[in-house]
């Protein structure tokens, strides 16, 4: 789920329109008008001060009150009510893993911290896993 929008995508500002389409980032986007309304597009994404979307909060809330294990990676679990979902889980009985270059809140609350990057630490804990293939 993308709490806070996807940055591969823009979205017109007009909320009731519901205008979205793929972009490629490698390309810098132009300010462009929505197709539909003549809005301005924006990227869709939620900036500070914005609500996250209803539908997607809601399906984390559900999502993280039913896990057995929660994987929380390059999050400071400052910003709520991202951060907020840490404790869902934990309420409900999931395990708390962190994967994060420095200690932090969200690894305060941990059952297992694991300290380094993301990208050093998460292709061999998913392949340990066996979620994701390591074969050439
Ligand atoms: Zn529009």
């Amino acid at each position: 789920m993308h709490l806070h929008g996807s940055i591969l995508h823009d979205r017109c500002h007009a909320e009731s329109c519901g205008y979205r389409e793929r972009i490629d980032p490698a390309v810098p986007q132009a300010l462009r008008s929505c197709p539909r309304c003549g809005a301005a597009l924006r990227p869709a994404v939620v900036w500070f001060g914005e609500s996250l979307p209803d539908a997607v909060w809601n399906g984390a809330q559900r999502l993280c009150a039913s896990v057995d294990c929660l994987l929380v990676v390059g999050t400071s679990a400052t910003v709520y009510p991202a951060a907020g979902l840490i404790a869902l889980a934990r309420e409900r009985g999931a395990r708390i893993v962190v994967v994060d270059p420095n200690p932090n809140p969200a690894s305060a609350a941990a059952d297992v911290f694991v300290r380094g990057s993301a990208a050093a630490i998460l292709p061999d804990l998913l392949a340990g896993l066996e979620l994701v293939s390591t074969a050439d």
